[in-house]
């Protein structure tokens, strides 16, 4: 079983990412102790996603931090949607799939807030309901807020 350590310099290595960086929120080295799949530095690819106990990203807009606390939140998140036969109604898939979506933004806001206190100002569209410019994001910030805030301070420091 790989060590604590272990994990947080193979991700670092694979994405080129600062180690301090990563130690300085023990939200995101919470997620990576618990995440057990493997990093992919894909450099056909320009984005950052999870599947099949995989997590790839890259390009030069998502080799980062945020890209992997976004995606640590797809991988170990408690509100990820199933696959789409597992749900009664398109809604209900539709819904369940904005909840995971809600989860991972919200985790990788945590995240960023501890690392870099501008995060919020340079995100450009701030998810937080006060503060949201379009109604998708209001959408977004009810179901953050509404479903998430408690368990996400529950569980992740
Ligand atoms: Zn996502």
């Amino acid at each position: 079983m790989k060590s604590l350590d272990d994990k947080i310099r193979e991700v670092a290595t694979e994405f080129s990412l600062n180690e301090t960086d990563i130690r300085n929120s023990a939200t995101l080295v919470g997620l990576i102790n618990s995440y057990n799949g493997a990093y992919v530095n894909d450099g056909s690819f320009n984005g950052g996603e999870y599947g099949n106990g995989v997590i790839t990203m890259g390009g030069q807009d998502y080799l980062n931090i945020e890209t992997l606390a976004h995606e640590l939140g797809h991988a170990t998140g408690s509100y990820q949607a199933s696959y789409p036969d597992s749900y009664a109604t398109a809604r209900d898939y539709a819904d369940a799939r904005e909840r995971g979506e809600g989860e991972a933004i919200a985790i990788e806001l945590k995240v960023m807030q501890k690392i870099d206190s501008s995060y919020i100002q340079n995100y450009g569209f701030p998810v937080w309901k006060d503060n949201a410019k379009q109604s998708s994001e209001e959408f977004y910030t009810d179901r953050v807020i509404g479903i998430l805030s408690t368990p996400i301070s529950t569980l992740y420091e």
